[in-house]
């Protein structure tokens, strides 16, 4: 289960590839779409291995991409608390 998710501004991109390499657990690609400017943005290829430990956005010098922590799923939580008895 991801811990984290990434979200793309894809029209602020301009493929410097930055978010790519330094993602520690290789979430992201460029892809083969282009954006308005003639830029490949990144897209996610593993979703399930962000921490949403935000490195991509703090190296993205466009403010096009950011990571962040999700919570638990409610699911768990409940699973977890009714286990009593
Ligand atoms: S770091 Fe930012 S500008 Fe560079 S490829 Fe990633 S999203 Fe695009
Ligand atoms: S938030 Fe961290 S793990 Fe997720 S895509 Fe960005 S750099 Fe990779």
């Amino acid at each position: 289960m991801a811990k984290g998710r990434v979200s793309i501004v894809v029209e602020r991109c301009k493929a410097c590839g930055f978010c790519v390499e330094f993602c520690p657990t290789k979430v992201l690609a460029l892809s083969s779409a282009f954006n308005s400017k003639g830029y490949h943005p990144p897209h996610v290829v593993e979703p399930e291995k962000c921490s949403g430990c935000d490195l991509c956005g703090m190296y993205c010098p466009d403010f096009a991409i950011y990571g962040y922590k999700t919570p638990a799923p409610k699911a768990e939580v409940k699973a977890e608390a009714t286990h009593e008895g």
